[in-house]
């Protein structure tokens, strides 16, 4: 059919350049080390969790109902947010139906059109989508370089407003962004600071609470976004700020307001997982020396894994079908790692990203380490 002939051509391209995605099943019976779940400290299928949503699920039922500006506003989510805000040493929280509806909501509810956005180069698709949606003028300054960043903060010009978006650790990297340099700057230029801590919550800093805390980044200007569906192991997501910022974002962000509230079961499970970080915040800790661990063992193999000083561990590859193959070679000894191609990352940095969680023991990241070594030098390029 003529209407659909470019989906066609589309998937050809796709499947010549070897980029092609695809939903796969697969069976964790026959996998002995999952290393692309972001369920860092193993509490997605833990008692604790499940019989927190099964009794909430008990008590308020299976959907939230309605947006929380109607009738969808729980006890649960206000708990929640209290929570959070405690936590993350602010004065309030907003939750979200997830990650990237947070980004694409709270983004452009704070910048529009005479507003100017300077990002890092590698944030996450959903916060460049969300710069695109808001229509601000849009900069990306190269990767953790705040003298680029600063660069484009002196030419900001007639721009009203300027945001500016890092990650606090990268999700395809796994290293950490100058949080203090960048806050600097944010200060100096009188710039808004907005730090997706995806995958630094629940791991780094004081009670698992991430590296802006650690690094004590604070003040108004400062926003924290993190999400519940990661170490913490639930579903949805949260910005932590002012009780300002708060009653702003409830009136604007879209993704909030025209959007259901979080299913009350998991919300009550992310309030317990965040209860149990806290006051188990040696698990994150745990997980970032058994990461180091791995790191370590592949350095010793000459595997390159960039900058990388968090529980996401990228092993460099390059051709993508190189990736692919390689990622094959560890399936068929019951790893899973999968491959990261473009677009998700640059031409020519196919990866394969291992995420270390609390499941994998030393003994495993030991022989990962060393199967690694035997497919860069056995599987054919
Ligand atoms: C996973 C991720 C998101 C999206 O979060 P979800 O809750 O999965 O939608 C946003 N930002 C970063 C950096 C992420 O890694």
């Amino acid at each position: 059919m003529k209407a659909l002939k470019f989906i066609e051509e589309e998937l050809e391209i796709i499947a010549v350049q070897n980029q092609e995605r695809t939903l796969k099943l697969h069976n964790n019976e026959n996998i002995k080390g999952d290393f692309s779940s972001k369920d860092y400290l193993a509490l997605a299928g833990s008692e604790l969790l499940i019989e927190v949503a099964i009794e909430a699920m008990k008590k308020y039922g299976v959907g939230a109902r309605a947006s929380r500006l109607l009738s969808g506003n729980l006890p649960i989510h206000m708990e929640l947010e209290e929570e959070i805000a405690l936590w993350k040493r602010k004065e309030s929280a907003l939750l979200f139906g997830s990650g990237f509806l947070a980004n694409i909501g709270v983004i452009p509810a704070l910048v529009g059109e005479k507003d100017i956005i300077i990002a890092d180069r590698l944030i996450h698709a959903s916060l460049v989508d969300a710069a695109l949606l808001s229509r601000a003028k849009f900069f990306r300054f190269n990767h953790n370089d705040p003298s680029h960043l600063e660069f484009f903060l002196k030419r900001r010009g007639d721009y009203k407003n300027c945001i500016i978006i890092t990650e606090s650790v990268f999700s395809m990297d796994g290293d950490i962004a100058p949080l203090k340099e960048i806050k600097q700057l944010a200060d100096q230029h009188d710039a808004l600071l907005y730090i997706d801590e995806a995958h630094s919550t629940g791991i780094f800093g004081p009670e698992g609470a991430g590296i802006a805390l650690q690094e004590n980044i604070v003040g108004e200007n400062v926003i924290l976004m993190g999400t519940l569906s990661k170490a913490i192991g639930a579903y949805g997501a949260f910005v932590a700020t002012s009780e300002r910022v708060k009653k702003f974002l409830v009136n604007k962000a879209r993704s909030l307001i025209y959007s259901t509230a979080i299913p009350p079961a998991i919300a009550a499970a992310a309030l317990a997982g965040i209860r149990w970080i806290r006051n188990n915040s040696e698990a994150g800790k745990k997980l970032l020396v058994n990461a180091k661990l791995f790191r370590e063992k592949l350095h010793n193999y000459k595997i390159d894994t960039l900058q990388s000083a968090s529980q996401i561990v990228p092993v460099m590859i390059g051709q993508n079908g190189l990736a692919l193959a390689i990622s094959r070679f560890l399936l068929e000894r019951q790893i899973l790692a999968l491959a990261i191609r473009p677009p998700t990352v640059p031409q020519n940095k196919a990866r394969i990203r291992f995420s270390i969680t609390l499941k994998h023991t030393q003994e495993l990241l030991i022989e990962v380490a060393l199967l690694l070594a035997e497919a860069f030098q056995n599987v054919k390029r």
